[in-house]
């Protein structure tokens, strides 16, 4: 299989991103869902680049420049959402207005193959000027659950559930690539 996909994990460095009410920090998550994933897809003989190495946080346009010239045919943006109100739950994906390059389609597949996996209500397809996905190629940014309620918390801190989120990726990015 020769394809090349670019993997960004949000945040990281002095940015944690979103912080659940027991404390766990969205980059973190971020991190162990990205992990899996390059795991799985180099076992599939996908090639992985990476946007950042574990410790930095650079900006978007950079993270976005770093998968373009390492050859990424598509880009998976991988966040944890947060919210002042612990009732706000479920996943949603977002796209770079303009439904180009087939993102819409990708993130279809994503919010699919993690449905089946880890059941969470599903917020569907959101439209943002998110740097990152504005780039030639199929971009999305998947937001799977959020950290600040306390359920999907309790879940986020679970191997388990990291495991099948990032299966869910693999198999939606798989799922999108043989379509
Ligand atoms: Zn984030």
């Amino acid at each position: 299989m020769l394809y090349v996909v670019g993997l960004d994990r949000g945040h990281g460095g002095p940015d944690p991103g979103a912080i659940g009410p027991t404390g766990l920090r969205e980059a973190d998550v971020n991190e162990g869902v990205v992990q899996r994933a390059e795991q799985y897809l180099t076992r599939m003989r996908v090639r992985v680049v990476r946007s950042c190495a574990r410790d930095q946080n650079p900006l978007q346009r950079e993270r976005r420049e770093v998968m373009l010239a390492g050859g990424a045919e598509l880009v998976v943006s991988i966040h944890h959402n947060g919210h002042t109100s612990p009732d706000a739950h479920g996943m949603e994906a977002i796209v770079y207005p303009g439904e180009r390059y087939d993102s819409g389609a990708l993130a279809y597949h994503l919010l699919r193959r993690l449905a089946v996996n880890c059941n969470r209500c599903d917020r569907g397809i959101k439209v943002k000027q998110f740097t990152v996905c504005n780039a030639p190629i199929p971009a999305v940014m998947i937001e799977p659950a959020f950290v600040t309620n306390p359920e999907e918390e309790r879940l986020l801190r679970q191997d388990w559930y990291l495991e099948k989120a990032a299966l869910a990726i693999v198999e939606g990015i798989w799922r999108f690539m043989t379509a």
